[in-house]
């Protein structure tokens, strides 16, 4: 093992150890419940832009009328924009949904892909929704990178990259594969509570000694 690879286990071991205290983010309260990749696609969708609560509450009305592709495609459009709404886009979002739920009916058997290629093809799907699919829907290789993700991976000096793209393609480089699916909970509990995308609480984390702190200008 090197010692970068040393490094990154030892910030992930430090991590997971404080984790048990933090929140855990909505969708993958989903995937714990076992609800399935079509719920973890609908609920990522949902979640684009929007606050976690708003989200959690978006998700639980319209799984209330629908939870499969048949039954969310047969709802009326408005129906689906009253269950969501507040949330960000959600007139948009409603009409992506229908049409997600349509092209599963007619293509997948109304099942949700387990490629990234073909999710990739989904309307609104982009790399962050594919790939958590693929992790917490069927527990497959991928790693999602969100904006904490991103933010911590370049604080810590472990990717120089400019978008979260850039970052998930660097860590599918260098990240060791048994961390990959994990990475992404660790890392949104680990940014909400302490690596914070304003002011992180650099005082008090456990990864401190391990990290350049790159482009951190106020911290607390
Ligand atoms: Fe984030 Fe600060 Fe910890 Fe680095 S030391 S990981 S910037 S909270």
């Amino acid at each position: 093992m090197n010692k970068e690879e040393k490094k990154i286990e030892t910030i992930i071991a430090l991590l997971e150890e404080e984790a048990s205290a933090w929140d855990v983010p909505i969708v993958t309260q989903y995937a714990d419940n076992l609800k399935g990749p079509f719920t973890i696609l609908i609920s990522t969708i949902l979640s684009l832009r929007t606050k976690d609560e708003v989200t959690e509450e978006a998700s639980r009305r319209l799984f209330a009328l629908a939870d499969t592709p048949e039954a969310m495609a047969a709802l009326e459009e408005e129906d689906i924009q009253k269950a969501i709404y507040p949330v960000g886009f959600y007139r948009n979002k409603a009409k992506t949904i229908i049409e997600i739920c349509r092209t599963l009916q007619e293509r997948y058997h109304s099942l949700v892909p387990d490629s990234l290629d073909e999710l990739l093809t989904l309307k609104g799907v982009g790399r962050k929704t594919a790939n958590l699919v693929m992790t917490l829907g069927y527990g497959k290789e991928g790693i999602c990178v969100d904006t904490h993700v991103h933010r911590i991976s370049n604080r810590l000096g472990y990717v120089a990259a400019k978008s979260p793209d850039e970052t998930e393609f660097a860590l599918r480089n260098k990240l060791p594969k048994k961390y990959w699916i994990r990475y992404n909970t660790l890392m949104v509990a680990f940014g909400r509570n302490v690596c914070r995308p304003v002011s992180p609480l650099c005082s008090c984390c456990v990864v401190a000694s391990f990290c350049d702190r790159e482009g951190v200008v106020h911290s607390r």
